[in-house]
């Protein structure tokens, strides 16, 4: 028994039939008597719709104005998954950054996470109640909504096992682990059992987006080890350490 945070990236809850797996995969982890936190993307391809959409009002939008767009999709799944697992008759409670707070600083779009007030959760999960946090945003000390650049949702996971010291934090994503190359891209590229928290650095600085940067960075610096995993198929998956 103990904290358990478990990432879903867009794709994994990109509909109701997807939220559902999403579910039965979260009831797994809190029948063993774990508590759990889960953080979560926007559905499917949300942030690029709205990003493409405010490129068609402004070619330089307003970065505080940006941010509180993108961050909304976050917000509609959190509520989805919890309104869903109380339908499984699972009580969950769903925050968003600001909420929890997740403070950053201001730097609108690529914001860095600096602190965040753990008080809230810690109260929920011994109340029982599964959390879901919303991704990819936080607020600055000017109290406005900060994003933590595209990608961002799995920094926000990897901060909250740290701050909630969790005993084990698992990115769900569409592939089963991390590769040698993009298995969408090369079929026979070669999965990795384990890889080096500086290996895999160099590949996400490369483009590798199966894993946000500055999320392996910060799990290097705390010695957090990263279980990447699908969502759609059981298997072992791939530790980051
Ligand atoms: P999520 O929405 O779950 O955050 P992402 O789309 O951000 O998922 O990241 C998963 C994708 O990363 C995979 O679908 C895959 O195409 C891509 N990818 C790129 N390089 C790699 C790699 N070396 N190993 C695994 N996946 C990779
Ligand atoms: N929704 C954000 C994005 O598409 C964050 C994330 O998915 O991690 O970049
Ligand atoms: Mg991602």
């Amino acid at each position: 028994m103990g904290i358990i945070v478990q990432k879903f990236g867009g794709s994994s809850v990109a509909d109701n039939e997807r939220l559902l797996n999403v579910c039965k995969h979260i009831i797994n982890e809190y029948n063993k008597n774990n508590k759990v936190v889960v953080v979560v993307s926007a559905q499917g391809k949300t942030t690029d719709k709205l990003v493409s959409e405010e490129s068609q009002i402004s070619k330089n939008p307003d970065k505080r104005e940006h941010d509180v767009l993108v961050s909304t999709g976050e917000q509609i799944t959190i509520a989805k998954l919890a309104i869903y697992l109380k339908e499984l008759g699972y009580d969950a409670i769903s925050y968003t950054g600001w909420q929890i707070p997740i403070v950053t600083d201001d730097i609108y779009g690529n914001a860095n996470i600096i602190d965040i007030k753990t008080d809230k959760i810690l109260q929920q999960l011994e109340n029982n109640k599964i959390v879901v946090v919303a991704g990819f945003q936080g607020v600055n000390k000017e109290g406005d909504i900060t994003t933590l650049g595209r990608g961002g949702s799995d920094t926000t996971a990897v901060a909250l096992a740290c701050y909630l010291n969790a005993d084990k934090l698992y990115i769900y994503t569409d592939v089963d682990g991390v590769y040698s190359e993009d298995p969408n891209v090369n079929p026979n590229a070669i999965k990795y059992e384990t890889i080096s928290y500086d290996k895999m650095i160099q590949m996400a600085k490369s483009g590798a987006k199966v894993l946000h940067t500055k999320c392996v960075e910060m799990a290097k610096e705390n010695n957090v080890p990263i279980i990447v995993k699908s969502t759609f198929v059981e298997n072992e998956g791939t530790t980051v350490q």
